[in-house]
């Protein structure tokens, strides 16, 4: 019963993320099920997934075919590894789907459970790169503050979040320039200037670090768990200059934007981006499974492929044979349902224009937002931009008023965050905004804004 899960969970299971002592004394709710956008408990309550889980159902919970096609595979071959010259059919099958639904420069993917297991093989495979380029000395890695690329200890140090900082030992050949935060650091710069003004920032770390030690740069085409920052149009032309001209990789972390979100099917293709290497994971099996990985561009590959040696990085379950199967029939119904160009024609202007409106709220001080995710930043007074101290409190009253009241949402900093499934009904989006308005409306009668 549920009280004695709950029991349970507070003893005995530690979970990511989490105040632990908090949630030993109080604990949690037991997700018990889902369908289509919706979320109920083992209390019986019902919640609108704003979240796409963790940004990874893009395709919502009833997908049938999924299901059929991982159960079919487990029936005929659970596992077997892609060591030792082995291979799978779906494994194989996946690859050259993937190939074929991103740009014409990625012919090969590695692939990983997750999307920090890819990030920690980019790391790998750029080092490798430059090694069997006879330029070991190239090894340094630039990133961006606030970012999120996963947890193990290498995506952690490739990411900039200061909290993960604080606990972990970051990489020493990892380093961060600041993201295009025009709410947070553009001061009286035109939006335009700003994304020019921060771009510039990669070529001046590249100066500082020294272009023949630099590696690669790795960025999320729109910042996701940082706070959903869409850079100004000014931003991606300069950073993919300054890869292009300095021998630089450029490393796009596709793994919320990919499949869907920004409106196209890669955050790269929304920007006119070219990187030589792309994380993916998450929506990839639509969240149904744990599968990530790495599309490789020709440029790496055909220096890895050209040289003899092992490549000595994998995974027990790279290209699990359940994991890709799933991985296939969510890119079949991608491909056959057309949802991403329906939520970016359908949803995406119904759930923009809404969330605009929302400017005019006494306690948001910026909407922001592109495709099917967006950011709505909580402050004191709008003119002066004062935050309510202190910091990330009022959101996480606010996340939490809304997640009592039939909405999932979350927050990161003073920030709401919400990337609802690509498949939701146009009214769908309509109760998320008005779910999202009462919680607003909630936190603002509690500061006394
Ligand atoms: N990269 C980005 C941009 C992410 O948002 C995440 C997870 O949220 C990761 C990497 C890590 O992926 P995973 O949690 O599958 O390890």
């Amino acid at each position: 019963d549920t009280a004695t899960l709950k029991a349970l969970d507070r003893a005995h299971h530690l979970h990511p993320f989490t105040d632990l002592s908090g949630y030993a004394r109080d604990g949690g709710r037991i997700i018990s099920r889902a369908e289509h956008i919706y979320i109920y408990d083992s209390d019986g309550n019902r919640m609108l997934d704003g979240m796409s889980g963790l940004w990874c159902c893009n395709l919502g919970y009833s997908q049938p075919a999924i299901v059929e096609a991982v159960t079919r595979q487990l029936g005929e071959l659970p596992y077997y590894n892609n060591f030792f010259r082995c291979s799978n059919q779906p494994a194989v099958e996946l690859a050259a789907a993937l190939v074929k639904v991103t740009s014409e420069r990625f012919n090969h993917v590695f692939f990983t459970n997750s999307g920090s297991e890819a990030n920690d093989t980019n790391i790998r495979l750029v080092h490798r790169y430059f090694d069997l380029l006879g330029k070991p000395q190239k090894k340094q890695i630039i990133s961006r503050r606030n970012a999120y690329h996963g947890s193990t200890i290498a995506a952690a140090s490739l990411g900039g979040m200061k909290a993960m900082h604080e606990q972990a030992i970051g990489l020493s050949y990892v380093h961060h320039i600041n993201q295009p935060h025009c709410f947070e650091l553009g001061g009286e710069h035109s939006p335009e200037d700003f994304g020019v003004a921060v771009a510039r920032e990669l070529e001046e770390k590249i100066d500082e670090l020294g272009e023949d030690k630099v590696a690669a740069f790795i960025a999320e085409p729109v910042q996701g768990a940082g706070g959903v920052i869409v850079p100004p149009e000014s931003y991606w032309p300069e950073i993919q200059r300054i890869c292009d001209e300095r021998d630089i990789l450029f490393i796009a972390d596709e793994v919320i934007c990919g499949f869907g979100r920004t409106g196209r099917w890669f955050g790269s293709e929304t920007y006119g981006i070219r990187p030589d290497l792309m994380t993916f994971a998450k929506a990839v099996t639509n969240g149904y499974m744990p599968l990530g990985g790495v599309m490789v561009s020709d440029k790496l590959a055909d220096v890895l492929l050209a040289s003899g040696g092992e490549f000595a990085h994998g995974l027990t379950y790279s290209g699990h044979p359940a994991s890709c199967a799933a991985g296939l029939a969510t890119l079949a119904i991608i491909e056959e349902t057309g949802v991403i160009e329906r939520a970016a024609t359908a949803l995406a202007p119904r759930l923009q224009s809404q969330l605009a409106a929302l400017a005019d709220h006494p306690i948001v001080g910026q909407v922001r937002g592109l495709g099917m995710f967006a950011a709505v930043e909580l402050v004191r007074d709008k003119a002066t931009r004062e935050r309510l101290a202190p910091e990330s409190e009022a959101a996480v009253y606010c996340r939490d008023w809304a997640n009592a009241h039939g909405l999932m949402v979350r927050q990161t900093g003073d920030a709401m965050i919400m990337a609802p499934p690509l498949v939701s009904h146009p009214e769908e989006i309509d109760e998320l905004i008005a779910l999202l308005t009462r919680a607003l409306d909630a936190t603002a009668a509690h500061y006394g804004v």
